[in-house]
């Protein structure tokens, strides 16, 4: 699929899903801002995978504050001439029961998931709809937009509330000929995922075997983690299909673990 001199935001770039999801981007012909909280992480990236520094930049944004969202978005359609694809994908995770879960990590996880989902797209629909040539939003959720597990409450809410999000943008969206999806990954041995498995072994009192292949793997149909191509694969292809016939879908790309 091409994305030949299309311009792509893709947040939480520095690491992980984002990361690879920009270097197929650049693989594929786009310009790619690789926005990220860590702006050292991200300068880097953008160096390592562009060192001209022609068709890729790094950007300091915090998805949660709206002022820098904003400033990094227009810092990026004035150096590559607009924007045509945001891959909403930084994220958290925070684990904990319920009971125990503090209600700032609550409100700090909701806040990174959700309201950057939406300023994000927010101040990229407005140069989409003035362009005049269409986009495509793609926010990164999870089988967690369709499953439910233990300890990741607010985690589960949040990639939930991306699907009511990306059918919202689908239909306000269909007549500047914007289409939004949802990438909907199983596990993904990231930083977020490496974390989790020790996190999850104390909380359940079990191995970080037992963790990977009782709690993560269990229900996929090869006992396989997806990869970050896997589902970088998949951002291309939603980024550069060409029409609405695919709009407000999520895609769930996982082992089977979950099945539509
Ligand atoms: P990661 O920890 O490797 O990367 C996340 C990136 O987001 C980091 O570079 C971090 O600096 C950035 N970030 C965090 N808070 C930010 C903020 N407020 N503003 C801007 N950037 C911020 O994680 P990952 O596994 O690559 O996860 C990426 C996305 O994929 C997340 O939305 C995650 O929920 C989702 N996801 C991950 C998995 C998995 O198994 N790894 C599975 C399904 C979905």
């Amino acid at each position: 699929m091409s994305l030949t001199d299309k311009v792509a935001v893709v947040t939480g770039a520095a690491s992980g899903i984002g990361k690879d999801i920009a270097k197929q981007f650049l693989a594929a012909g786009a310009k790619v801002a690789i926005a990220d909280l860590n702006i050292d992480a991200a300068n880097a990236t953008a160096a390592e995978f562009d060192p001209s520094g022609a068709r890729a930049m790094g950007v300091a944004m915090d998805v949660t504050n709206e002022d820098q969202v904003n400033a990094g978005i227009e810092a990026v359609a004035a150096k590559f001439g607009g924007i045509d694809v945001l891959v909403s994908n930084a994220g958290i995770q925070i684990v904990a029961p319920i009971q125990d879960f503090a209600f700032a990590d609550w409100k700090k996880l909701l806040a990174i998931h959700l309201d950057g989902a939406f300023l994000t797209t927010k101040a990229c629909l407005k140069h989409m709809y003035a362009q005049g040539r269409g986009g495509s939003v793609i926010y990164m959720g999870s089988v967690h937009s369709k499953e439910a597990s233990k300890l990741k409450a607010p985690y589960v809410t949040a990639k939930h509330g991306l699907i009511g999000l990306a059918k919202v943008v689908a239909k306000e969206g269909a007549e500047h000929g914007v289409r939004s999806n949802v990438i909907c990954p199983g596990f993904v041995r990231t930083p977020l995922v490496d974390k989790q498995i020790p996190e999850q072994a104390k909380e359940l009192g079990i191995s970080e075997d037992d963790v990977i292949h009782k709690v993560m793997l269990a229900d996929t149909v090869d006992g396989e983690f997806t990869t970050v191509d896997d589902v970088a694969q998949t951002a291309v292809f939603l980024a550069g299909f060409p029409t609405n016939a695919l709009t407000g879908q999520s895609i769930v790309v996982s082992h089977g673990w979950f099945m539509q």
